[in-house]
């Protein structure tokens, strides 16, 4: 199998499995118990959380919370922030182009009483300072927009957006799943006051991720318990997924640069290949506010699904915005919200790279979807209609 899909979840580094192993086995301790198994397991968990910090300039360890993963650090950093600042209600903007662990929260708590607004991304796939602005009011309490785009793979410009938020008065969140680790991240350069980070994006465990809170932020967890990571995060704490976090981190800002500028080459080279041999092809989005591994592609005229099961056939795993892909009848609401009409989004395809793509899978790749798509376009009624050459 040829694996495409970086952008889904990656495979766990032998380097981070290694480091996780023996805190299944010999130094299986609860972290929160005083004898030696215990305390070993204690400071790992500490070191692990330094590790963290600092590979994303926190001030402090003490401003990293260990959760289960992204949505739930998503899900934290509204409802337990919420509790305190604002429980009556208040005014909550996003993005309408977020992962769902935030635009479905934001959407239930404009149901639960709060108003909000999703801003819309602009054509660019980027969030622009002046629709935020417009967006503010008084009563903002918070404001969340992603950094890295999962599904085009756009970077935005958090620190301006952090900006606007804070002129308001109001806190700023941002999800840096995605951008983790694939291109610099700083949450004091960027001046946010939380962000969401998950292990399994970045050849790390799945299960486990961290938010960042920065230190004054009123914080009351909607996980009630044992008051486990200073109160804010109760349940015993993964420490084998922890220390496969750090790790994972370690190797990723190591790695940054070189893997950056090898990984963008590939999918430039995609992106050429695909749109040079075939017509009615192009980009999503262009531009150098992007992250480097991902490759967004509107195929027009094919179906998503029906090249993703194609090249599934062949060996290849990736991803369409497509709509049966998503069990719902629209395509990605990401596409859809960058202005790609509805019949061009569902011949949408995300290819995305990561550490162990080469040259060679990505020739592959291009070579095996070529003739699916040529094959499916002579099959298909609709494109010999609008897109073929009789009418062109
Ligand atoms: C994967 C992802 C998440 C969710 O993280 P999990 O650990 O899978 O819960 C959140 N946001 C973005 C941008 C993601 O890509």
């Amino acid at each position: 199998m040829t694996y495409l899909d970086y952008a889904a979840t990656t495979p766990v580094d032998k380097r981070v499995l290694e480091s996780m192993l023996p805190y299944f086995s010999e130094h299986f301790g609860n972290a929160n118990s005083l004898y030696q198994v215990g305390r070993d397991a204690y400071h790992a968990l500490e070191a692990a959380r330094e590790t963290i910090a600092s590979g994303i300039g926190a001030a402090r360890p003490s401003e990293i919370i260990f959760t289960s993963g992204g949505t739930e650090a998503d899900n934290a950093a509204f409802v337990s922030v919420l509790k305190r600042i604002a429980p009556d209600g208040g005014h909550l903007i996003t993005s309408a182009y977020e992962h769902p662990g935030i635009l479905n929260l934001v959407i239930s708590l404009g149901k639960q009483g709060y108003d909000i607004t999703l801003v819309q991304p602009r054509e660019d796939g980027l969030i622009h300072a002046d629709d935020l602005a417009k967006a503010m009011r008084e009563d903002t309490k918070i404001v969340s927009i992603m950094h890295g785009n999962n599904e085009i793979g756009t970077v935005n410009d958090v620190k301006t957006l952090a900006e606007i938020a804070h002129s308001r008065g109001a806190l700023f969140h941002t999800d840096a799943v995605q951008s983790l680790g694939k291109v610099p991240f700083n949450v004091q350069d960027l001046g946010v006051d939380m962000a969401s980070f998950s292990a399994h994006k970045i050849y790390g465990p799945k299960g486990v991720g961290a938010l960042y809170l920065r230190r004054g932020i009123s914080f009351d967890s909607f996980l009630k318990g044992g008051g486990q990571e200073g109160r804010r995060r109760s349940g015993t704490q993964n420490v084998a997924g922890a220390i496969g976090f750090a790790k994972a981190l370690e190797l990723c800002l190591e790695e940054m640069d070189a893997e950056a500028l090898r990984l963008s080459v590939l999918r430039n080279h995609i992106v050429n290949r695909v749109t040079s041999a075939l017509e009615n092809t192009q980009a999503t989005v262009s531009g150098d506010m992007l992250l480097p591994g991902i490759a967004s592609l509107l195929i027009n005229g094919v179906e998503g699904e029906s090249m993703l099961l194609q090249l599934d056939n062949q060996g290849y795993a990736i991803s369409t915005g497509s709509a049966c892909s998503s069990g719902s009848l629209d395509p990605s609401h990401v596409l859809l919200a960058v202005g790609v009409k509805k019949e061009i989004a569902h011949g949408s395809l995300r290819v995305s790279l990561g550490r162990f793509t080469t040259e060679e899978d990505v020739d592959g790749f291009v070579d095996a979807l070529i003739p699916i798509v040529e094959k499916l376009r002579a099959m298909s009624p609709v494109y010999q209609r609008y897109f073929g050459k009789e009418s062109s």
